[in-house]
């Protein structure tokens, strides 16, 4: 059996994982993104990482390594052009990660590293029409159409995460203004509860450390800030969903990401914004579900990616 290493690689936490060409995860590592010391820093915590991941292992026969970037990868350069949740612009990144590791490295997006892996293992299987969004720090996102991947010129297509949601919103990580992800990220999520206890509304999270997590647990106890704080993320995420309906005439639509676990608390105002704005030939037509690998789908497409690109050489 030959196995791939994987990398995900998010604002937080990086997840390591020897990943089986049967798609199974056998070793895990974990540990968090270095705040200070920038690209080069990233990469070291990498390569280390993946050391502290094979250590003590009969060495496995390796086809590569899989890497997600949360950020948009030229597969010509193997440059990361934006990473606005590292403040990664133009970094080189397959030079910097071709010196520090040993083994042949693939760069993929996220977002497209969850999609292939849930094609390849998950809720995808079989689908060849699919849209699969993220909710995490970021939003992101990535389009199967007819069994392809959608690429785009450069190879940078599927930044869903940075459709214009609300013009008169917020400035985003990648300079613009209102983009989906200053309204249906987790990040978003916080900052509109923050905006609601500024106003004095009142809640159980008054004064209390605010984290995507505390804000469900909130929502679930009825807490009317909590509520409307995912009620906001539903609406936009819905909007969006039904416009890229619209465009891309999938059959599926997948959510991933840390916060799509709280699809309960934003699923009623999603759907009642998809419904309003979906055409009506698709409105019964879409089925809009979770991912169904979780958290481990982006290891499982990285080391998906490594695998093709052994075999294309
Ligand atoms: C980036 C995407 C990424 C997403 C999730 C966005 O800000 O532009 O490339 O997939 O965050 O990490
Ligand atoms: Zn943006």
């Amino acid at each position: 059996m030959r196995y791939a290493l994987a990398v995900d690689l998010g604002g937080t936490s990086i997840k390591f994982g020897l990943v089986s060409e049967a798609g199974d995860i056998v070793l895990r590592h974990e540990r968090s993104t270095p705040k200070a010391g920038g690209p080069p820093a990233v990469v070291a915590a990498i390569a280390e990482g993946l050391q502290a991941l094979l250590a003590g292992e009969a060495a496995p026969a390796l086809a590569g390594v899989g890497i997600g970037i949360p950020g948009l990868v030229d597969p010509e350069t193997k440059t990361v052009a934006l990473a606005p949740n590292l403040g990664w612009a133009d970094v080189p990144a397959g030079a910097l990660f071709a010196e520090a590791l040993p083994w042949p490295v693939a760069l993929e997006n996220d977002a497209r590293a969850a999609l292939l892996g849930e094609r390849w293992r998950g809720a995808a299987r079989g689908v060849d029409d699919v849209l699969l969004v993220t909710l995490g720090t970021g939003v992101g996102g990535a389009v199967l159409s007819g069994g392809r991947l959608l690429r785009g010129a450069r190879g940078l297509a599927g930044e869903i995460g940075h459709l214009p949601v609300h013009p008169a919103g917020v400035r985003c990580g990648c300079g613009a203004v209102g983009c989906l992800e200053t309204e249906a990220s987790a990040t978003a999520l916080v900052r509109h509860v923050e905006a609601a206890l500024r106003r004095g509304e009142p809640s159980a999270l008054a004064g209390r450390p605010l984290s995507p997590v505390a804000i469900a647990q909130a929502a679930e106890a009825g807490d009317a800030v909590a509520r409307a704080a995912f009620d906001r993320v539903g609406r936009f995420l819905g909007l969006a969903l039904a416009g890229l309906a619209n465009a891309l005439n999938p059959a599926l639509i997948l959510l991933g990401g840390g916060l799509a676990s709280a699809e309960a608390f934003f699923r009623p105002a999603m759907w009642a914004a998809f419904s309003a704005h979906v055409l009506p030939a698709h409105r019964a037509a879409v089925d809009i579900r979770r991912a169904a690998l979780g958290n481990d789908a982006g290891l499982v497409g990285a080391a998906y990616a490594a695998f093709s690109a052994a075999v294309a050489g």
